[in-house]
């Protein structure tokens, strides 16, 4: 990790700074306090997620903050700017975009997300890696979360800005999002470090159901006893934002209550889709499938429920099942 020191994070903190006075007065900012009040924002919540407004334009924040070249080179490295390889020429790289300061833990700012007012692709844009920004660690609103609750029991993963945003809104002050990134074994492990339940409530599409099976893959290693991981599948085409917003809030609390699917479960209804576990070719492959996936789960007492459950659904004994794969024999 980066030294506390890090010259970037002044800068970071006075671009921040920047985006959030460009949405409160600059000229154009009435296109993004539409945008943002047309996608049921309060203007509380905005100030909560400390949201801002990238202007129109090449050099709003390079005119802003840059001082000289040296200054300009940290804007480079911080990723706020953007230097074009053949002609030198360096511009902002949030332009004409609402924008999400991202924080670490501590609750300084480490990078931006900027989202278009209207359908222009790419939607969003996230700040590329930097010194103090790795994608990979990094959770959406985990400051923000534990500002308003330092004692939380359950923290549930989402995949945008927006959900995390729309949730908290709706008094669940407990979600996180993965910046564009699948869920990694290391955002786990922070997330276990400070609750013991995790609920992953991805988008009902594809993508979203691939998410989750990764997520459950980077769950696997990290799950001592006394740990869970539970996931909510929502109907095709709604996003936690879209739904929380249409079915308000004790709805949409009810559905984490009753519809969240234990980790084990999911598992085995998964794999059960992917190996039909009516025959016996499908009950080996169930078996070669979910086997090794489950030797990585360090809590002894799960690991040994989730075998037994593998071996009343094959028909394998046990013994048969943790015993490690025998090496291709020699065909003679
Ligand atoms: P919105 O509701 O604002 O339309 P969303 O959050 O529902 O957006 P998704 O397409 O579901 O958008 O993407 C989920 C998350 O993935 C986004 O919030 C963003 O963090 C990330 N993401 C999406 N598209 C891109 C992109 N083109 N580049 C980088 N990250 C992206
Ligand atoms: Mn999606
Ligand atoms: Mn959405
Ligand atoms: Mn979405």
């Amino acid at each position: 990790r980066q030294s506390v020191d890090s010259p970037l994070y002044p800068l970071l903190e006075a671009a921040a700074e920047f985006y959030r006075q460009a949405l409160k007065s600059h000229p154009a900012r009435k296109a993004a306090v539409d945008y943002l009040k047309g996608r049921g924002l309060s203007g509380t919540i905005a100030r909560d997620f400390a949201l801002g407004f990238a202007p129109p334009g090449w050099d709003n924040l390079l005119k802003h903050l840059s001082g000289d070249a040296l200054q300009q080179k940290a804007m480079i490295e911080a990723g706020l700017l953007i230097e074009n390889a053949e002609t030198g020429k360096r511009y902002d790289r949030f332009r004409d975009r609402v924008v999400f300061p991202i924080r670490d833990s501590r609750g300084r700012v480490i990078a931006f997300g900027g989202r278009v007012l209207g359908d222009d692709k790419p939607k969003y844009l996230n700040s590329p890696e930097t010194p103090v920004f790795h994608k990979g660690q990094e959770l959406y609103g985990l400051y923000e979360a534990r500002k308003s609750n330092r004692d939380l029991d359950e923290i549930i993963v989402v995949e945008g800005y927006m959900d995390v945003i729309a949730l908290t809104q709706q008094g669940l002050r407990n979600a996180v999002a993965t910046l564009g990134t699948a869920t990694s074994e290391e955002h786990l492990k922070r997330l276990f470090r400070l609750v013991p339940s995790v609920l992953f409530c991805f988008d009902g599409d594809a993508a979203g159901r691939k998410a989750a099976w990764r997520a459950l893959e980077a769950t696997l290693p990290n799950l001592q006893d006394g740990r869970r991981a539970r996931f909510l599948f929502l109907p095709e085409g709604e996003d936690p934002d879209s739904l929380v917003r249409a079915e308000g809030s004790d709805a949409f609390r009810a559905r984490l209550e009753q519809q969240a699917q234990p980790l084990a479960d999911y598992f085995f209804e998964q794999l059960g889709r992917e190996a039909d576990p009516r025959s016996l070719e499908g009950k080996a492959h169930l078996a070669t499938l979910a086997a090794p996936l489950i030797e990585k789960i360090p809590g002894a007492n799960l690991r040994a429920l989730m075998r037994q459950r593998l071996g009343e659904i094959t028909g394998l004994s046990g013994e048969a099942l943790s015993r490690p794969h025998a090496p291709g024999a020699a065909i003679t």
